[in-house]
């Protein structure tokens, strides 16, 4: 694919799950519970050191998931917490004081309820979907996905906007040619990519490690087996979705990706099959 100039390292965790009946989430699924994972990534980069790709829940989703109307979103995704990123990077020896960056996928609940562990931290993050979310409270934000209070509250004066990271052309035939993307540290080593339709400004990463090519693509599908198989979500799970037909577009174009590219490590957030084979069974990526 050759869109990544430069190496970075890549760990997969994930701080706890969340059930789900699979049905909603891929055509074709059980009726039954299922587990999702509340996956995130630490980057090591050359230059610029560690940081994270979205933080997964840490114990304050269920503090401030306690009372309506926030603990309607706490019901539809039943949540076992697990070891907080912040935690999980102090026992690898990294304080979160010394974390400089985090990137946003987007503003879902189970995305950035560890942000506030990390003090120092700037954000780097679609405005637009800040913009989509910054407004909302009560009911409109659980139909959003969004707890306001997760935010740590200086939020806006960290913001790095992805949008004014420099542009960058993804070679002709690539499923994502007409999106484009944008070249986090101008080296080529993070391209993000906006993958909206699951939530406003998603967007994903694309990045090289030593071994692999991987594209860490948030909620954009649920699990491999979706773009595998091209088998969407329910379109119950629309519900939750600023635009179906955006959401539509972007798991088209992560199907096709996988037919052009079988080898790139396509990583969704949620996914347990990508959970057993790169955090259970060790790979290191
Ligand atoms: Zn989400």
């Amino acid at each position: 694919m050759n869109i990544n100039k430069t190496n970075v390292a890549l760990q997969l965790h994930a701080s706890g799950y969340c059930t789900h009946r699979e049905f909603v989430t891929i055509s074709g699924g059980s009726w039954g519970h299922t587990r999702y994972p509340a996956g995130y990534a630490v980057i090591q980069h050359p230059q610029h050191g560690v940081m994270l790709f979205d933080t997964g829940y840490a114990s304050r989703f269920l503090e401030t998931t306690r009372a309506l109307p926030y603990s309607l979103y706490a019901k539809t995704t039943p949540v076992c917490l697990g070891e907080s990123a912040a935690s999980q990077l102090r026992r690898s020896g990294v304080q979160p004081e010394d974390v400089k960056r985090i990137i946003v996928s987007h503003f879902h609940g189970d995305h950035i309820a560890g942000l506030r562990d990390f003090p120092n931290a700037e954000f780097l993050a679609s405005r637009a979907a800040y913009e989509a979310v910054k407004r909302l409270t009560g009911l409109a934000a659980v139909r959003r996905g969004f707890v306001p209070a997760l935010l740590p509250d200086d939020f806006e004066q960290r913001l790095s906007p992805i949008e004014e990271t420099p542009r960058i052309a993804l070679p002709d035939g690539h499923p994502f040619h007409a999106v484009g993307g944008y070249d986090l540290f101008a080296d080529g080593s993070l391209i993000a990519v906006d993958v909206s339709g699951h939530a406003a400004g998603q967007y994903g990463l694309f990045l090289r490690t030593e071994r692999n090519e991987c594209f860490l693509c948030a909620d954009a599908v649920w699990s491999s087996a979706a773009y595998r198989e091209d088998r969407p979500p329910h379109p119950a799970a629309g519900l939750i979705m600023p635009s179906r037909r955006q959401y539509r577009d972007t798991f088209q174009r992560i199907v096709q990706l996988h037919k052009r590219y079988p080898q790139l490590c396509i990583i969704p957030s949620h996914c347990m099959e990508a959970w057993n084979r790169y955090i259970e069974g060790g790979e290191v990526l």
